[in-house]
């Protein structure tokens, strides 16, 4: 099987993080991954990106993280793929499919609401999960999910932002309204007891194929034994 992160972030981009792209790269190496999916915080949320800079500056410091991530995994054998992170008030979206021309392109994008943002990444031929739908937190103005027609997937088990509550609700919600389950770490520190994400039969050729396992119910979903026999 070949194991992909869904979920984790890079310091300095995000503000929450404290490992290079570098270093994230080499520990998912190690741990056997065959690849990993970038998703920083954007500039709504824990993002470290100085204030007052133009578009492209900002851009290109959001961008950087995943650019050194996919330097170090091309040098040492580790697919890395570009998402990240949206939020609205709080509520967090992983977002897969966009590239980081479209990024640099599209000044203002972070800027909008949940269904705006669908719209666009819809529009865009990309992937909208919600991230982690019932974590509480003073900076969360609405914790649950937002409208299911608004969203292609939904993150049910996450390792550092979930606990067992949150991620069982989750999964219910996912069930509820037969959307597509995905699983991940929201990895934000190298040193982590274990780790989480999804597991395909075939590896990846880009992030497409890994949209596709998520969404056809292919992508076996990495979750600690514990609580494995409850997942499905
Ligand atoms: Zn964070
Ligand atoms: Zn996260």
């Amino acid at each position: 099987m070949y194991q992909y992160e869904t979920h984790m972030h890079t310091s300095p981009v995000s503000y929450c993080a404290s490992v290079s792209p570098e270093e994230q790269v080499r520990a998912y190496k190690d741990r056997g991954y065959a690849g990993i999916i970038v998703t920083d915080h954007f500039f709504n949320g824990n993002s470290a990106c100085p204030k007052g800079l133009s578009w492209e500056d900002a851009a290109a410091f959001f961008l950087s993280g995943y650019e050194r991530a996919k330097t170090e995994g091309d040098k040492i054998g580790l697919d890395v793929f570009f998402g990240m992170e949206y939020a609205v008030f709080g509520t967090e979206f992983l977002t897969y499919g966009l590239t980081p021309e479209f990024v640099r392109t599209n000044p203002a994008m972070d800027k909008l609401s949940p269904r705006e943002f669908s719209a666009l990444v819809r529009a865009n031929g990309a992937y909208l999960a919600q991230a982690h739908p019932y974590r509480t937190g003073s900076w969360i103005q609405n914790p649950y999910p937002v409208d299911p027609a608004l969203i292609d997937g939904v993150e049910i088990y996450n390792v550092c932002s979930g606990n067992e509550t949150t991620n069982g609700m989750a999964r219910q919600f996912a069930r509820r309204h037969k959307l597509p389950a995905q699983a991940g770490t929201d990895s934000h520190s190298a040193e982590l007891p274990f780790t989480s994400g999804i597991a395909l039969r075939e590896k990846a050729r880009n992030i497409f194929d890994i949209i596709e396992a998520i969404k056809t119910g292919r992508a076996e979903l990495m979750i600690p034994e514990d609580t494995h026999g409850s997942i499905r």
